[in-house]
């Protein structure tokens, strides 16, 4: 068989720990004998981060922003037992954090789902992506704790000097403050994420505030999502067939319980941190996520939603067998070179990630999995297979395909 030709590159960012050789075998077993795979490399494995100053992943940010996608390996962020086991010169800033402040974009979160692996709640049968925003509110917030009575009051002032005031409470004993910001940018920013991966995945769009209690702060969002849904999105959602459906945050919880899935949630920053654990451990499992980050011009990181899997690395490390689920690194790959298919019009391309993907599903439902899994499946009597193993099985299961 002849390998697939690519035109343009991916950005490659490579990781840390097991995910770091994880990545590898994905590419040896299940890409490079199938394509002739052009990527532009950037090691962010945290010894290269260290060694360039961290210069390595503002890099690999803007050359997502010159080519267009990029396809991450989950990297460790340094904390302070990182410091001394890398030997650090700083405690460099997640990649994540990093990556995301040069691209602008919302994080796209939707669970894999395969049969064997049963969402908990029983009416789920499609994948429910959550958009969660991730500037501002409640995370980036002043707090104060009021230690008497006293008069606390909202003061903004402009530029020229001027004042706004507004009473918030006026306090006959102690409590609590707490001041929180967004701006109109981010949340705009935020929005057309929202609606352009909808258009991309040809999914309703939810999006729900609690603009009856913030007649200010949440319709705010509510207002900017209706202002930019009816001047640049109303037609092309009309003609893909897809809806954007706004709601209360109570009712949209309640909603989402009894539907089918098959849609896409956007929430404030608050509410996408706690909804999206809620949805994915409901669903089976981090390693059965797909991520992406969207930025508002257009570009497109695929990840895992799960870390560097420390515990197995050192496992692996010690010479033991590790049994690490490699479905969600195998997705990122997928996504992107999917979008790269499309976007440089090579249907092979896009083809040889539906077929990696189904493969990577049938070697489950076939019942053949890693540890993890074998630990909640319906399935009876699976079988475990070690890290290697499971992507030569998948490699075995892809090349009946091809
Ligand atoms: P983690 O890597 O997500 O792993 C936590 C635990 O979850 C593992 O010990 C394992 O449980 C299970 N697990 C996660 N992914 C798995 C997989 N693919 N297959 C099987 N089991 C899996 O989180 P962590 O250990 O807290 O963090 C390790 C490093 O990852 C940290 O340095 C952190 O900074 C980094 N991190 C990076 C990203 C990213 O780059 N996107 C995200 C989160 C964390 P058992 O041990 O019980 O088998
Ligand atoms: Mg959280």
């Amino acid at each position: 068989m002849e390998k697939i030709k690519m035109t343009t590159p991916l950005v490659e960012m490579d990781g840390d720990e097991m995910t770091r050789i994880l990545w590898k075998i994905i590419k040896d077993e299940l890409l490079t004998p199938f394509i002739d795979l052009k990527t532009e490399y950037y090691d962010l494995g945290l010894e290269h981060r260290n060694e360039t100053d961290d210069q390595v992943t503002i890099d690999s940010a803007n050359a997502t922003k010159k080519y267009g996608v990029a396809v991450k390996c989950a990297t460790i962020t340094p904390n302070a037992a990182r410091m001394t086991e890398y030997q650090l010169k700083e405690m460099w800033k997640s990649p994540n954090g990093t990556i995301r402040a040069i691209l602008d974009g919302t994080v796209f979160r939707t669970p894999i789902v395969v049969k064997g692996i049963d969402p908990c709640v029983r009416n789920w049968k499609k994948p429910i992506t959550l958009a969660r925003h991730a500037y501002g509110d409640v995370y980036k917030a002043s707090e104060i704790k009021v230690p008497t009575a006293g008069k606390a009051e909202l003061v903004f002032t402009a530029e020229d000097g001027t004042e706004t005031r507004e009473l918030i409470h006026q306090f006959e004993g102690p409590g609590v403050l707490q001041g929180m910001h967004n701006t109109e940018k981010s949340i705009r920013s935020f929005a057309k994420s929202c609606f352009n991966y909808a258009l991309d995945t040809r999914q309703d769009l939810w999006f729900a505030t609690k603009d009856t209690i913030s007649k200010k702060y949440d319709h705010t969002f509510k207002d900017i999502f209706q202002e930019i849904f009816e001047k640049e999105y109303k037609d092309k959602f009309e003609k893909a067939g897809i809806t954007y459906f706004y709601t209360l945050i109570d009712d949209a919880v309640a909603r989402v319980m009894k539907a089918e899935g098959g849609f896409i949630w956007a929430c404030k920053n608050y509410d996408g941190d706690v909804m999206s654990d809620m949805v994915s451990s409901a669903f089976g499992s981090l390693a059965m996520m797909t991520s992406v980050l969207v930025s508002p011009d257009g570009n497109f990181e695929y990840e895992a939603a799960h870390g560097t899997v420390q515990r197995h690395y050192y496992k692996y490390l010690k010479g033991e067998e590790t049994s690490t689920n490699s479905v969600a690194t195998i997705f990122a790959w997928t996504g992107a070179l999917r979008k790269r298919g499309e976007l440089d019009g090579i249907t092979e391309l896009c083809a040889f990630a539906d077929k990696l993907e189904a493969a990577t599903l049938a070697t489950i439902e076939s019942g053949k999995m890693t540890k993890d899994l074998a630990l909640i499946t319906s399935l009876e009597n699976p079988t475990v297979l070690n890290s290697k193993d499971f992507i030569l099985t998948i490699r075995k299961e892809l090349e009946t395909r091809l």
